[in-house]
């Protein structure tokens, strides 16, 4: 599939975190607006991650960088809308972002929640009127938070009930595994909320045993990454006959140290093993990646075909968890 059919093909955006979407320019001028100047090599060392990071000191340093520069509404929603721009220009019609509130605004003290969140409603707002893209928000939970915490934060979604389709749990899955967080999940659901959970990604023995458990025990609709998968062949037969889809994000999942090359991602292999799989960019910004990169990659080291594409996405498209008249006013 050339580069133009490909870009062409419509696409669903399942795992994206706003936060860390913002286009280099956007980074730059705020940095500049700060009185700092600073050349190509230093904005990679300081802002990108281009190459896998053995320790999570300097990825959560990177993080915060991007996260401290977007201190106000009018950042927030520019950086929303010209996401939606660049994915609706490679194709995506369906997108799914997600955000932390309490990561967003833990560092600017003064502004509040609420301005920000408006703020990220008007960037979809305007995007949906320019783009012929549907584009849903999902709030993140954080497992480096308390439960107490967290409560404040899940009742801020539910306040917000009808901006948000799903609740997500992301950070360390070893160190606080998904039991403590039950409750939280139990109530998200009888919210009417879907759930999607951050499992399956970190090296470490319990890590594809999180899969399951994030479905059995916090009503997982979806899996955020689940990459370890192939290592507990229970697991995976029981995702495989439950249907769950999985959101991928190969780049990441390379930057992350699940394989030690991009081109040896096991996308084909967990697809071929039965499981539904999706293609998503996780952090684009800050990755310096494009949806369109991901394809690329899937088609040029792993021979992925057309039909394989269009698949993928049919599947996307089914565990989406934008409404139904809605995906079809983008994609008929
Ligand atoms: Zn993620």
């Amino acid at each position: 599939m050339h580069d133009e059919a490909l870009r062409a093909l419509p696409k669903v955006e399942l795992h994206c975190h706003l936060e860390l979407t913002a286009r280099h320019a956007l980074l730059k001028e705020l940095l500049a607006a700060k009185g700092r100047r600073i050349d190509d090599a230093q904005f990679r060392k300081e802002f990108l991650i281009t190459e896998p990071v053995g320790d999570l000191p300097t990825l959560l340093n990177i993080f915060l960088g991007h996260r401290d520069l977007l201190d106000s509404p009018e950042v927030v929603e520019r950086m929303t809308y010209e996401c939606c721009e660049d994915m609706s220009a490679n194709g995506v019609r369906l997108l799914e972002l997600r955000y932390a509130p309490s990561f967003l605004c833990d560092a600017h003290q003064g502004l509040s929640p609420d301005a920000m969140h408006m703020a990220i409603l008007r960037g979809i707002a305007r995007a949906e009127r320019d783009f012929p893209i549907a584009v849903g928000l999902i709030a993140l939970l954080q497992r480096i938070k308390t439960v107490e915490e967290n409560r404040y934060w899940l009742d801020f979604a539910i306040e917000k009930k009808a901006d948000f389709l799903a609740v997500d749990l992301a950070d360390n899955e070893l160190a606080y595994g998904p039991a403590t967080f039950t409750p939280l999940f139990e109530r998200a659901k009888s919210e009417g909320f879907a759930v999607t959970i951050h499992a399956g990604e970190a090296e470490g023995p319990q890590a594809a045993q999180n899969i399951r458990d994030s479905i059995e025990m916090l009503h997982a609709d979806r899996i955020g990454h689940g990459v370890r998968i192939m290592e507990d062949p229970e697991v995976l037969e029981f995702v495989r006959e439950r249907g769950t889809v999985l959101e991928l994000c190969p780049t990441s999942n390379w930057l992350s140290g699940v394989c030690p090359t991009r081109e040896s991602h096991p996308f084909r292999k967990i697809m071929e093993a039965g499981i539904r799989t999706t293609v998503n960019t996780d952090d684009p910004g800050i990755m310096n990646i494009s949806i369109m990169d991901e394809y690329r990659l899937l088609r040029d080291a792993m021979g992925f075909t057309a039909e394989e594409f269009k698949q993928i996405n049919v599947w996307g498209r089914e565990a989406c968890f934008i409404p139904e008249d809605r995906k079809a006013a983008v994609w008929p």
